[in-house]
Order: C-alpha cells, then sequence, then structure tokens
C-alpha cells in the first residue's frame, strides 16, 4: 500500500488504504446514457489527494476508511489526482480508524478559483466588522473583512476564528466561494491560522489581459476609448438599485426613487479592454457634478452626459477597483479615477513590458 504522502508523479496502478474526506456526485451524459460518478478528496495520516470514481459502491460516505487496489494517478488541472475506475477494487474497512492530514495548496488570492475549494494563502485583514445571523433559531456572529496579498484582495468571513483589523495570518483550510462573479473566502474552527509575517503589500498593477477574475485592491492604467450611452443621471429604486427611468420598479413599486450619477467606460491598455463604471461619489470627484438635493431638468440631464463624456473619452487613467466575472464578462467598478498624462502611461507600460512592475 501507498501512503497519500509518497504518491509524486502518475502512475497506472496504485493501491491506498484512505479515509472519504469529502465526496460530491454529479451525473453525466456520454455516448452510452446517463452515468453518475463521484469526486471530493481522500485523505490518510500523511496528507490528502482529490479523487474521480467512475465507479464506487453507492454506499461509500464522508469518514469511511476504504481500501483502493489497481487506481490510477493522473494530472489534472496541473495537481495529481486519484482516478478509481472498472479495474479499480473498492474494499471498505468499517473497523479502520484513521487521523487524515489536512494539506493545503498555497494560493496567492490572484490565483484562487473554484476548482480548489479549501486552500492556504497567508495575507494582511483590514475592515474588520461584525454581524449576527440567526441559525436554527440561534443567534450567530459572523466576522468579515478584506483578506489582502500582493497580488489583491477578496472578501472574507469567519464563522469561528478571531479576525482583527491588521493581522497578518497564514490560514491554512479556508473555503473558496464565488457571489455574485467575486471571489470570496470563508472560515470556521476547521480553518487553522496562524500569525505570519510579510510586508504590508502594496496595491498591484495588472495588465488588463490578466483581470480574469473576481478579485478588488487591484489597479490598471489604460485609455478610455469609449463612454457607455447611459452614463449620466439617473433614477433608481431607494431598495434595489435598479434602474427606474420610466416609472417605478416592479419589485418595490412604493418605494422612493432616487437620483443617482454614475459612469461606465471602456478602459484599453493595449493587452485587452475592460468594461468600467464608476458610482456616484467616484463619478461625482471625476466631474466636479454633485447631485444630491438637486433637480435636474431635460438639458441638464445632457450636459451631465456630455461633461462625463468629456472628462474621459481619450484619456489615460488609473483605475482603482474590484472586478468581477459574471456571464455578461468581465467589468471593474472603480473605487478611485484618476487621469494621469500619456507620459507617465508610457513609463507605467515600459515598466510592466520589462516585468518589474
Ligand atoms: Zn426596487
Amino acid at each position: 500500500m501507498t501512503k497519500i504522502g509518497d504518491i509524486k508523479d502518475e502512475t497506472k496502478s496504485a493501491g491506498v488504504i484512505v479515509k472519504v474526506v469529502a465526496i460530491k456526485e454529479k451525473e453525466y451524459e456520454s455516448e452510452r446514457g446517463k452515468g453518475t460518478y463521484f469526486y471530493g478528496i481522500i485523505g490518510d495520516e500523511t496528507g490528502t489527494l482529490p479523487f474521480t470514481a467512475w465507479v464506487l459502491p453507492s454506499t461509500v460516505r464522508v469518514g469511511d476508511v476504504v481500501e483502493l487496489k489497481n487506481c490510477s494517478v493522473r494530472k489534472y488541472n496541473e495537481r495529481l489526482r486519484l482516478y478509481v475506475d472498472s479495474r479499480s477494487e473498492v474494499i471498505l474497512r468499517p473497523e479502520d480508524v484513521m487521523e487524515v492530514k489536512r494539506t493545503y495548496r498555497d494560493y496567492k488570492v490572484r490565483s484562487l478559483n473554484l476548482n480548489d475549494s479549501y486552500v492556504s494563502v497567508t495575507g494582511l485583514i483590514t475592515q474588520v466588522s461584525r454581524s449576527t445571523y440567526e441559525k436554527d433559531g440561534i443567534q450567530k456572529e459572523v466576522i468579515s473583512g478584506q483578506f489582502t496579498d500582493d497580488t489583491g484582495t477578496v472578501r472574507i468571513s469567519s464563522f469561528g476564528p478571531e479576525l482583527k483589523d491588521g493581522m497578518k495570518v497564514q490560514i491554512s483550510g479556508a473555503r473558496v466561494q464565488e457571489y455574485r462573479g467575486r471571489l470570496r473566502l470563508s472560515i470556521n474552527e476547521n480553518s487553522a491560522i496562524a500569525g505570519a509575517d510579510f510586508p504590508t503589500p502594496e496595491v498591484p498593477l495588472y495588465r488588463i489581459s490578466e483581470v480574469d477574475r473576481g478579485i478588488s485592491g487591484i489597479e490598471v492604467t489604460g485609455i478610455c476609448v469609449a463612454v457607455g450611452d447611459r452614463s449620466g443621471l439617473t433614477m433608481r429604486c431607494s431598495q434595489c438599485r435598479r434602474r427606474v427611468d420610466d416609472g417605478s420598479c416592479e419589485e418595490h413599486p412604493d418605494a422612493e426613487k432616487t437620483l443617482d450619477l454614475y459612469a461606465t467606460f471602456t478602459l484599453e491598455d493595449g493587452t485587452a479592454s475592460i468594461q468600467c463604471n464608476t458610482g456616484k461619489d467616484v463619478t461625482s470627484t471625476l466631474t466636479g457634478i454633485s447631485v444630491d438635493g438637486k433637480e435636474f431638468n431635460q438639458v441638464e440631464i445632457e450636459s451631465v452626459h456630455s461633461g462625463i463624456k468629456n472628462k474621459l473619452l481619450g484619456r489615460p487613467f488609473l483605475v482603482r477597483g474590484e472586478a468581477s466575472v459574471t456571464d455578461q464578462g468581465t467589468s471593474l467598478r472603480a473605487e478611485s479615477i484618476v487621469e494621469i498624462d500619456v507620459e507617465t502611461l508610457k513609463r507605467i507600460r515600459a515598466a510592466m513590458r520589462m516585468g518589474i512592475d
């Protein structure tokens, strides 16, 4: 029998005694019809490994110890994975007790993805806040904050370990999730959290082509090549923030309507372009237009749109913000936008090409 910790390479014939740490079932369709396969994580006292089982007794559950004979180990998504197929043998060992050593791959915020849902990360905690929620009639507390390393920022929620502003931590067993196109981490009492020492991360500068997942705290530069027609003043439902330019909100017909100012524009840096949008405060700072407590007539509404266009179109900017990736594509919600001069833009690009960013 091989120990999980000793599996370092692909092999056609592996035999292991392991505990099932996580298991999920998935349906698939092939030429031969519909079927079900299983995938998850197995482990022993030396480590863990993802697995896929094309055949498996339906009685296998999380926590079961099983002997797997004649399995293959192959790379999938650049990571070794054990495959149980029709020539493999699965023997349940109900008498066995096994401690599993959990191992998690180290990730930078930049590389977090949903294919590896439990990870090890190192970063700085900021903007901590506490809120309560109810589960099974009991009030529970969740601590939320931001988790930052030198490649970006994601939101973090803790249902267990204490989080404090300014903590520098290494977390093993953080769960990666996605909400509205943005990645986030979640931890609980099963996650291990320890102090770490590293320089306080600076906001990283990305090429637009590198912005491909929902993380925040990143910067891009580029030239504004288009301004959205709907940039300008708009009415929103005060409850759900939906645009309600003509009439009232379908879901909240009685809710008040509030005047909003926003801009959408396309930023291009030579590697790609990205759709950016700015909310009321950022658009206001950029254009010098304030909307609070004011009323606008049609002529003024149109002049606001052309004012935004004049401020943005054809000019170079440094934009800091939060990316989200949805079916509609990748977009960047700007937390700040600063016009830079063309010389600065050229210098930044030259530095990025030389790889000293
Ligand atoms: Zn509404």
